[in-house]
């Protein structure tokens, strides 16, 4: 049985005082009934710090939404796994088509943060999907499994990665994919994994849906068989939505 994870993205959206203040309200608002699932918040890198502070002992996760994939030194701008890792992040969102769209992220550069998100010891939430033009073309399996081969090259367990399917098209645009729709791509995704890692790692592998997650549809999604959880863009903006969409995995 899978245990489900249900994450909120956070984007480029909040000041540090903003952002303690909805990492407390998710904590009041989750109270104490959300064990059976993992949920996780993801800050901007200057608000990492203090929400750290805010969830700390309890059992929400600490997320970031990117790293970069060298150590240190000359990289104006990027953050590096040890720094994320000093502050308790336990998971690195990876490859969010907002990256692969404005940021010129490619399969070989989440491939790079992957296996370094990994090496530093923390988890790796590996995103994928196609686009509408992709998806009306028909290419989205193929799209998808490129993704999930890209990224996942070389790396030989995967007991520590989560793939999100997040279909660009259902990003932000209040368009969701149907359950069905979704439950499709999931499977997609968990044969490949099969084909690449075995039954066994397949059977286990987490693999989210991203894109216009609200209250209102959680529930449907989550019901669907290879649907284990969630990573939520705008919902996850409101304490009592991201509270109520973490409950719904649970
Ligand atoms: C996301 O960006 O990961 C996302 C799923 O956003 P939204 O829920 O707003 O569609």
């Amino acid at each position: 049985m899978r245990r489900k994870i249900v994450v909120g993205n956070w984007k480029m959206n909040k000041t540090v005082a903003e952002s303690t203040e909805l990492a407390s309200a998710v904590v009041a608002a989750l109270g104490s009934d959300c064990s059976a699932c993992e949920a996780g918040i993801a800050p901007t890198y200057p608000a990492l710090d203090s929400v750290g502070r805010t969830i700390k002992g309890g059992e929400v996760l600490l997320v970031a939404q990117n790293c970069h994939y060298e150590d240190d030194g000359a990289f104006t701008g990027e953050v590096s796994t040890g720094m994320l890792n000093a502050l308790g992040c336990s998971y690195v969102i990876i490859g969010h088509s907002e990256r692969r769209q404005y940021f010129g992220e490619t399969d070989a550069t989440v491939n790079l943060r992957i296996k370094k998100v990994l090496a530093a010891g923390m988890k790796a939430i590996l995103c994928v999907g196609e686009t509408l033009e992709e998806r009306e073309s028909g290419a989205f399996e193929a799209v998808v499994s490129t993704q999930v081969t890209g990224g996942l090259q070389g790396v030989v367990d995967i007991s520590d990665i989560v793939i999100a399917y997040e279909p660009v098209w259902a990003i932000g645009t209040g368009r969701t994919a149907s359950s069905e729709q979704a439950q499709e791509v999931h499977k997609i995704i968990r044969n490949k994994v099969a084909e690449l890692y075995g039954a066994p790692a397949a059977d286990a592998v987490r693999i989210q849906y991203g894109g216009s997650v609200k209250p209102s549809n959680a529930a449907e999604l989550f019901a669907m068989p290879d649907i284990d959880g969630g990573l939520i863009g705008g919902a996850a903006l409101k304490a009592e939505d991201f509270a109520a969409i973490v409950k719904a995995a649970c």
